[in-house]
Formats: structure tokens, C-alpha cells, sequence
């Protein structure tokens, strides 16, 4: 996997820290949370294929941010926009023409690099002899139908946000929602970046969870410091310690040029300091843009005072699989359970992959049927994994090294009592139920950490 360094942004970052990136991608792959794409081939550079439990970590993280955003709330209405549009929809919002990163080339080794990311020097080599940078636009360009034509080009899209800006008009018409209220999704992007890496932290297909959330214009900096508190408590509800999370505001040189205030949630990789979330105050802008490019005026009517206007947009926009694997970097641990070393991810039990694991002491068939009704029974309400190999101690790490929540073993007591015995991953406790309450057991254990 890649070794690519993503520089750290300011001398006083804490000190990197290679061991937990190491031991992280290790269990990556060994456990199957993430593989390098189409390794039989010999994979593709900085890409990667989310295995069964990273799959079901992606799905875990972008439902608490369903939860949190869309469920938990009336006022933020969800949709699924197509990842290939219009291409005007890329002029308008000025991807076209902006969305580009500072591309330089070393002479010497041919390695290219963003300008903005190296020194001086090539970070490969060390030579000193650059080419000038030139502006490298990233967005992967296709074309639709049979004919590769000029008429038929369209793009991937490099964000999900653009979305919600040309559905401003169909989602006011068809919800009644009016401002304050916002629209969020979830979905894939593509950037073609210059230089991706450090595991899934840059790569040039991932996942994005953002929301544009519409105002009346005098009131867009209450509700951009509304989102930045809301954001970063995100992260801390689902694990993220106050320790690896900071809000850093931009400098006003550092702004986009459409935006009126931007901070990023940063999270404390390996490396350093780096973005999460960024949550931005755009203003009008992309409204007023669209509005311009397709000549429909993308406004609200306000009945209270009869006025026609523009919202601003306050957009918190995250990265789901930058964002698992922060979660999972926070969450690794080793410790020490009667004497014996473990690794234990400390997943929150909404995010962990698997919230319960059944497991039958033996594999003796006299404990399989009971052990199969438990399962069903759990099937219902949680996303179960069953294990029947190996000793039970070897089982219980390796569901701690997958951060399962709760263990449920059935033993040969189980076959006369009916009743079975639920661990707990982080304390290791016990606790001896009958079969018949342990689901309303787990679902008040789930419910307190909801
Ligand atoms: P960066 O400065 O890291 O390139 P950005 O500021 O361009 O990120 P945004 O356009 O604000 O990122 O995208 C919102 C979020 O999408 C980011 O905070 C990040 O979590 C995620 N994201 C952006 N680019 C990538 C990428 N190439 N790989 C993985 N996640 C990404």
C-alpha cells in the first residue's frame, strides 16, 4: 500500500506516528475491512475495494450521519442525484474553470507533484529542477452515448453538492420545506488527484456525505457557527476523543472565492492535522450562478413579507472513507485480558461492523440448533456475525480486533437452562441471560450510545 506522505501543515503538529498507520492498514487487509483494487492484477495505484467488514463500516458511519442529519431532524430532506449531469452544471459552478490543483513535474525522476503539497525540492529525489506549475483541472472527463464527440462529453462528478443546488427548486416545490432547511446526500465523487495516498485518506474515487443548508441572507453567519458546532459534535457522539478533533477557521486569504467563512473538523492522523469536514458559508453564490447559467431564477418566496430571494447556503461537507478511516485509527488498541495481549478497536457499537457475534461453545452438533435460533432471533434486530471455529477464547480477539460490541455464547448449560452468556468487548464482562430477553437486553444497551 502506498507510503505517499501527506505533508503535515504546520511545524507545531504533534509528531507523527507510523506505528498505529502501520498496525491500522495491517488489519485492514488481514481482516478484510479494505483491499488493494483488483490485486489479482496487481492492483492500481492509491485504489482500493472495501472488503465485507469495511463495507459494512461505511454503511454503519454514513447511517450515524443519516441519523444525525436526516432522521434525527424535520428540517433537512434527503436526495440522490446522478454522479453524470449536464456539463453546464460544471461550468456554472465554476469546476470547469477553477477546479484544478498546481501541477509541477521533476526533470529529473518525472514524478508530478501538487505544487502546493512539496517544497522546493522533488520529494522523490530530492532534485531541485521543477517545472513551472500549471493549473491541473480535476475532473475526470467521459463521454455519454456512442460517440466520443465534443456534443457528448459530460464529467464525473468531483463533489455531491451541485446536486442540491440544481434541485433547489424541485425539492422547495415538492416538500414544502422553506429556510431555514437544507438538503443532504451521500454518495460517490471523483477527483483525479495528482498525488493520492496515505491509505484511503486521498483517493480518487470516494464517498462523500454533505448537506447544503438554505437561510434567509441575514442569517447565514448564525447558522454557520450553528453547523460548526453541530459537526463537531458529530464526531465526538460517534468516538472521535476531544484529543484527535480540533475546528480550525481558514484565514481570509485562505478562503474560497465563494465563501463568506469556511472551518474544517481535523482530525489527528498519523501524519498530522487533517480535514475531515469542511463547512463553508457560500452564500448566494451557487444559486446565483445557476440562476444565471440556465436562466431559471432559483429563489424562494417569502408570503410573510412578499419578497422574492436568494438563500444563502451554509455546507457542511464530509468525507465518508476519509472519515472510517479516521474511526478506525482512534478506535485501535492494544491492552492486556488475563494476562494475554489483545488488540481491541474500540468502535463505537453503532459503527462497529458487526454489533453481535453468536457464538456456540463447541461445534458439537447438540448446540447448533439453539445456537441457529439465537442467530435468527438477533438477525431481526442487529448485523450478526456467527463464528463456530476455533476455541472460544480465539474467538472472542478476534471479534475484538474487529470491534464487535457484544458476544452471545451458547454453551451445553444453554441446551437445559435456555439461557446464554453476553460479553461485552471493552470490559470484558459476562452477564447470563435468558435467550428470550437478550434482544430487549442489547437494544436498552444499544440505545443508551444511540
Ligand atoms: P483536501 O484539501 O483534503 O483536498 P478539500 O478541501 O478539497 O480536501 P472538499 O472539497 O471540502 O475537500 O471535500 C469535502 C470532504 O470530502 C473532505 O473534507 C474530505 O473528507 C473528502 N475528500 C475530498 N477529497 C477527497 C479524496 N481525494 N479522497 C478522500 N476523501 C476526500
Amino acid at each position: 500500500m502506498t507510503s505517499d506522505a501527506e505533508p503535515a501543515d504546520r511545524a507545531s503538529d504533534p509528531s507523527p506516528n507510523p506505528a498505529l498507520f502501520d498496525a491500522v492498514v495491517n488489519l485492514c487487509k488481514r481482516r478484510g475491512f479494505v483491499f488493494p483494487s483488483a490485486e489479482i492484477y496487481g492492483g492500481i495505484r492509491s485504489t482500493y475495494d472495501w472488503g465485507p467488514l469495511g463495507a459494512l463500516l461505511l454503511r454503519n458511519v454514513r447511517e450515524a450521519w443519516w441519523r444525525a442529519m436526516i432522521q434525527e431532524r424535520d428540517d433537512v430532506v434527503p436526495i440522490d442525484a446522478a454522479v453524470l449531469t449536464n456539463p453546464r452544471v460544471w461550468e456554472a459552478s465554476g469546476h470547469l474553470a477553477t477546479f484544478t490543483d498546481p501541477l509541477v513535474d521533476c526533470r529529473n525522476c518525472k514524478e508530478r507533484w501538487r505544487a502546493d503539497q512539496i517544497g522546493e525540492t522533488c520529494p522523490k529525489c530530492g532534485s531541485r529542477d521543477l517545472t513551472e506549475a500549471r493549473p491541473f483541472n480535476l475532473m475526470f472527463k467521459t463521454f455519454v452515448g456512442p460517440l466520443e464527440e465534443d456534443a457528448s462529453v459530460a464529467y464525473l462528478r468531483p463533489e455531491t453538492a451541485q446536486g442540491m443546488f440544481v434541485n433547489f427548486l424541485n425539492v422547495l416545490q415538492t416538500t414544502r420545506k422553506r429556510p431555514p432547511f437544507g438538503i443532504a446526500q451521500t454518495g460517490r465523487s471523483f477527483r483525479n488527484e495528482i498525488t493520492p495516498g496515505n491509505f484511503v485518506f486521498r483517493t480518487r474515487e470516494f464517498e462523500q456525505m454533505e448537506m447544503e443548508f438554505f437561510v434567509p441572507p441575514d442569517e447565514g453567519q448564525k447558522w454557520f457557527e450553528y453547523w460548526c458546532g453541530e459537526r463537531l459534535s458529530w464526531y465526538r457522539r460517534y468516538g472521535i476523543p476531544d484529543s484527535m478533533l480540533r475546528l480550525r477557521q481558514h484565514d481570509p486569504e485562505e478562503l474560497s472565492h465563494y465563501s463568506a467563512g469556511t472551518a474544517d473538523v481535523e482530525f489527528l492522523f498519523p501524519w498530522g492535522w487533517g480535514e475531515l469536514e469542511g463547512v463553508a458559508n457560500r452564500t448566494d453564490y451557487d444559486l446565483r450562478a445557476h440562476s444565471e447559467h440556465s436562466g431559471v431564477r432559483l429563489e424562494y418566496f417569502d408570503q410573510a413579507s412578499g419578497e422574492h430571494y436568494m438563500p444563502h447556503a451554509i455546507e457542511p461537507a464530509a468525507g465518508l472513507t476519509r472519515t472510517a478511516m479516521a474511526f478506525l485509527l482512534a478506535a485501535y488498541d492494544e491492552d492486556e485480558v488475563a494476562g494475554e495481549k489483545r488488540t481491541v478497536l474500540r468502535l463505537h457499537p453503532l459503527i462497529a461492523p458487526y454489533q453481535v457475534a453468536v457464538l456456540p461453545l463447541s461445534r458439537k452438533e447438540t448446540l447448533t440448533p439453539l445456537a441457529r435460533e439465537v442467530l435468527h432471533m438477533l438477525q431481526r434486530h442487529f448485523i450478526c456475525d456467527y463464528d463456530e471455529t476455533q476455541a472460544i477464547g480465539r474467538r472472542y480477539r478476534r471479534q475484538d480486533e474487529v470491534g464487535t460490541p457484544y458476544c452471545v455464547t451458547i454453551d451445553f448449560d444453554s441446551l437445559e437452562d435456555h439461557a446464554v452468556t453476553v460479553r461485552e468487548r471493552d470490559s470484558t464482562e459476562q452477564v447470563r441471560l435468558p435467550v428470550t430477553e437478550v434482544a430487549a437486553h442489547l437494544h436498552q444497551r444499544f440505545d443508551t450510545v444511540r
